[in-house]
């Protein structure tokens, strides 16, 4: 890997990659042939992501926010933190609810008994063992839900379809998700007593996906579940028949208060400890059922992987903090808490990766309009990696969301989200979803991303002593 490393080096050097003057955003840019290295030997030869992405995984599994796995996944994340040589690795811990899945079934009474194949929701009301039996009342939209009149829904069990369909930007879950963040409430102030609605998904196999929705305005809990597409699409069928339909529901869970979570940070201290920082992360736990490959063991692999490449490389001026937040998926707690503490602190940017592991195929940033230089150098250090700029585009992120808010400048590195939601909060989120290949180009645009606002690289005078 050192002998690649050096040709790249060699390679990155010619003139086509040495002019690094930039004046206004309209001027042509080239990339750093310093960053033009280092982005093309994490594209090569990365290994750090999926290390991480299989150590995690595979060692600790699921991490259901605020329980002992998650607590677990903490200890590794120090461990592996300390071992790669960051600096200043340790857990700021805060409390928080625990929801936790128990039984779940639902069940076709009549007019065709058959099982069908639900999760529960996050904070879904429990409906204890003996479960609840109820009329279907079926929309297909939330909006359609939302105009009915009460007395359709009073005492029945809420079902609501949709159609969601791949996108590449993933902008389909914020309409499609819709059922699922806001069906339970207004279900819930109906009357109903429970909701099923089809999983917010894309494939077609029989896992339901799981996600976070909260009873707001004052709704009682119910009982409120997922049911897999097929199975969505098969009371669908059903329902066309014409006739009653009764199911039975069986979602056990539990919720209790004063649980711990924390988030993990750790560092590659500049040698300006007054720069302002540059802010990574994503978040360490992930829903129950699978082990959270792509959500989120690989968006902490990413961008620690990335730092570990400024590391190798040298001294940054900026420090680079890394977080694995905690306890993203059932609210953002982790990056809420992180505002709180380090909110006001003075950032050069930050971002998140959390849309899975497939290739950065798009990205934005604040510094189109605060430091029009420094993005014209992103766009040109990001290009041959088949990264297009969208000059509309805008924060993501749950976890730097907050510090975002509280004045950080962000910036948006954009995965294929053709794929995302075919796996996304179900059993099926699992290591054999992640290409390597597609993972180490998302290294290498962090990667390109840290360096170009790093401040410059210094080699540490040991290390240049031992090469
Ligand atoms: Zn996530
Ligand atoms: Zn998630």
């Amino acid at each position: 890997m050192k002998a690649s490393f050096v040709a790249i080096l060699l390679t990155a050097a010619a003139p086509a990659f040495a002019q690094t003057s930039i004046t206004t955003l309209a001027s042509p840019v080239a990339a750093d042939s310093a960053v033009a290295a280092l982005r093309d030997n994490a594209l090569n030869n990365d290994h750090y992501a999926w290390d991480i992405t299989e150590g995690l995984t595979t060692e600790v599994g699921q991490r259901l926010a605020a329980t002992e796995a998650e607590a677990r996944a903490r200890d590794w994340a120090v461990k592996r933190l300390s071992a790669m040589g960051f600096a200043n690795v340790h857990v700021e811990p805060f409390t928080m609810p625990v929801w936790t899945r128990g039984a779940e079934s639902a069940e076709i009474v009549s007019p065709f008994p058959q099982n069908l194949i639900v999760a529960a929701l996050g904070y879904s009301g429990s409906t204890g063992p003996q479960g609840v039996t109820g009329q279907i009342v079926h929309f297909d939209s939330v909006d359609a839900l939302r105009l009915a009149a009460d007395s359709a829904v009073k005492g029945k069990i809420v079902f609501i379809d949709h159609n969601m369909m791949p996108a590449q930007d993933g902008s389909s879950y914020g309409q499609f998700g819709a059922p699922r963040r806001q069906g339970p409430t207004i279900a819930s102030l109906k009357g109903a007593i429970g909701i099923v609605i089809r999983s917010i998904g894309t494939d077609h196999h029989r896992n339901p996906h799981t996600g976070v929705q909260y009873f707001t305005d004052g709704a009682q809990p119910i009982p409120a579940g997922a049911l897999s597409v097929p199975d969505a699409e098969q009371l669908v069928r059903i329902l066309k028949r014409g006739k009653p339909v009764v199911m039975r529901l069986t979602l056990v869970s539990q919720k209790s208060e004063g649980a711990q979570s924390g988030n993990v940070i750790a560092e590659v201290p500049g040698r300006d400890p007054k720069a302002p920082i540059l802010l990574v992360g994503g978040h360490l736990d992930s829903w129950d059922q699978g082990t959270g490959a792509t959500d989120d063991a690989s968006g902490v692999a990413i961008v620690t992987a990335a730092a570990k490449h400024i590391m190798d490389a040298g001294r940054p001026l900026r420090t680079i903090r890394v977080v694995w937040f905690g306890a993203e998926e059932p609210g953002g707690f982790g990056g809420t808490d992180y505002a709180n503490v380090h909110g006001k602190e003075a950032y050069a940017i930050a971002g998140e990766s959390d849309f899975g592991a497939d290739r950065v195929w798009r990205f934005s940033s604040q510094l189109m309009k605060t430091d029009p230089a420094a993005y014209a150098q992103l766009t040109a250090a990001l290009a041959p990696l088949g990264i297009t700029k969208n000059d509309t585009g805008t924060a993501d992120g749950t976890d730097v969301g907050p510090t975002i808010q509280a004045g950080a400048p962000w910036v948006s590195l954009n995965q294929d989200g053709i794929r995302y939601f075919d796996y996304h909060h179900t059993p099926d989120d699992t290591l054999d979803k992640i290409d390597p290949a597609q993972l180490r180009q998302n290294v290498a645009a962090w990667t390109a991303m840290l360096a170009t606002l790093s401040g410059g690289i210094e080699p540490e005078p040991k290390r240049a002593k031992r090469r």
